[in-house]
């Protein structure tokens, strides 16, 4: 199993405001290889798979509303230790609580709207590439 990849997207929030370019410059900075990457709009049958762990939530509608509202920009990332050290560079999932200098502390509005995800173990990096990428030479 690949441990050394995980799985990120730019959320609508960040693309509108076209913080497209200043988080992938981060996500580089940070020496994450990108192995990945497209720009799409998520169908509201993708944002429910996709994020259907959290379907009995009580924000689950609100996140499939956000998460369709416009396009995102869905990438696999390769590094040592990607998925942990991916989630530290991203911060918190609320903003209020990220720690300077993480993505969602510098780009994100709420904690509903924040700016980008990040896979939160190896099982599910893999799930959520394939999800997106399944079929594609690169993965
Ligand atoms: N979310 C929300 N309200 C909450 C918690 C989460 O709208 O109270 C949204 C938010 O966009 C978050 C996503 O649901 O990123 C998935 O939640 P999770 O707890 O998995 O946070 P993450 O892993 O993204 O930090
Ligand atoms: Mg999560």
């Amino acid at each position: 199993m690949i441990t050394n990849r995980t799985f990120t997207m730019i959320k609508p929030d960040a693309v509108e405001k076209g913080n497209i370019g200043p988080i992938i410059e981060k996500i580089t900075a940070a020496g994450f290889k990108i192995i990945a990457m497209k720009m799409v709009r998520l169908s509201r049958a993708d944002a429910r798979a996709f994020y259907a762990i959290h379907k009995e939530k009580s924000f689950f509608n609100d996140l499939v509303e956000f998460m369709t509202s416009g396009p995102i920009v869905a990438a696999i990332l390769e590094k040592q230790n990607a998925v942990d050290d991916f989630r530290a560079l991203i911060g918190a999932t609320n903003p209020a609580e990220a720690a300077e200098g993480t993505i969602r502390k510098m780009f994100a509005t709420s904690i509903s709207e924040n700016a980008i995800h990040g896979s939160d173990s190896n099982e599910n990096a893999l799930i959520e590439s394939n999800f997106h990428f399944a079929g594609r030479e690169v993965f």
